[in-house]
């Protein structure tokens, strides 16, 4: 069983914490922080459109690096792509001697992107929910779970800085799970690209064509192979898969048994560990990287084509959405 922590000393937050970024993450974290009553200042950069919303929500901001300068701990919570950039430019040079870092992933560290000094705790504090949520929750007294993780442990109280930030954010009301860098870095990329960003919805598309091609209407496939799957996935989440078998009927339950397997094949699976091997190997970061140094080349080719493969189930289902009322109302994190 994984060592799940829910206390944590928010006394040991007793100096300034600097969130860098006031996006998703960045807003949850500040707001959280300061209801929790910690010291809190939001760095932005000069002329950020974030500006607004950080003072109307009662909180300080500054520009990044003078919000750096002085904070007992710096949260890094612009978006992973900059987030080197940033740390070069605005946030190493004011680092104050023995101020610690905290990242929500640990994307850039594990890669060695960002290596900070030796003399900084570098620890990971993960929440597994998108911004909104995990403000939306702390707010209604809830929480959401969340991972913790110590990189570099320069003080000896690196895990216990992290599980104060983590129950200053509201994570500590559910659980926060004790990893490592590599393991949540690579688990997650593995996560978005195998099966919850990368394969789940190219399977949905795979079946969406399959059934078009061979004649039947846009919109019986779209509602089959779509709009039904948040049905199954609320089941799963719910239950589990005897939840969900249990409910589907029993021609269904004989269908999945028979032919799941079938579609995901050791074919699959064999693909899925080579995709793997290449995040662990770092050669997915690396092309990432070169990619995003490069202004993005590829990215955008492949965003291009992933727009011209769907562009028939986009169609459909913008007008399936639409007359459901549906269209634009679920936030998406
Ligand atoms: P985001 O894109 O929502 O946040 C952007 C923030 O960074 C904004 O305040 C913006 O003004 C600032 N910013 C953008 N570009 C900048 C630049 N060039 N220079 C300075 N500031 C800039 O980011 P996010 O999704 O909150 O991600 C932050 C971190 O949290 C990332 O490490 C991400 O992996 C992690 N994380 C995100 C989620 C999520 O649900 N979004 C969940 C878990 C972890
Ligand atoms: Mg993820």
């Amino acid at each position: 069983m994984a060592t799940i922590h829910r206390n944590g000393d928010l006394d040991l937050l007793d100096g300034t914490v600097a969130v860098v970024g006031f996006g998703s993450q960045g807003h949850a974290h500040a707001l959280n922080l300061h209801d929790s009553g910690v010291d809190v200042v939001v760095g932005l950069r000069a002329g950020s459109g974030s500006r607004a919303a950080a003072e109307d929500a009662g909180l300080e901001v500054r520009e990044i690096a003078d919000a750096v300068r002085g904070a007992q701990l710096v949260a890094v919570l612009v978006p992973d792509h900059v987030q080197a950039e940033v740390w070069e430019r605005d946030i190493a040079p004011n680092l104050a001697p023995g101020a610690a870092v905290v990242f929500a992933h640990g994307l850039n560290v594990h890669f060695g992107r960002i290596v900070p000094d030796a003399g900084h705790d570098v620890i990971m504090v993960a929440p597994k929910a998108p911004g909104h949520r995990v403000r939306e929750l702390y707010v209604g007294g809830a929480g959401t779970p969340g991972l913790v993780a110590v990189h570099q442990d320069a003080t000896g109280r690196a895990l216990a800085l992290a599980l104060a930030y983590g129950v200053g954010i509201g994570c500590g009301r559910v659980g926060l799970l004790e990893t490592t860098f590599a393991e949540e870095t690579e688990s997650d990329l593995f996560g978005e690209q195998a099966v919850l960003c990368g394969g789940v919805p190219a399977l949905v598309q795979a079946g969406f064509d399959t059934l078009v091609e061979a004649g039947y209407q846009p919109e019986i496939a779209y509602y089959e192979c779509l709009n039904e799957l948040k049905l199954i996935v609320d089941l799963l989440y719910q239950g589990g898969y005897e939840y969900m078998r249990y409910s589907v009927s029993d021609v269904a339950e004989y269908g999945d048994l028979l032919v799941g397997p079938r579609i995901v094949d050791d074919g699959v699976r064999q693909r899925m560990r080579e995709v793997l091997a290449e995040i662990r190997s770092g050669a997915f970061a690396e092309t990432l990287f070169a990619d995003d140094a490069a202004g993005r080349p590829s990215f955008a080719r492949l965003r291009a084509d992933g727009a011209a493969r769907a562009e028939e189930i986009e169609r459909v289902g913008k007008e399936l959405r639409t007359l459901a009322g549906v269209e634009g109302l679920l936030g998406v994190g």
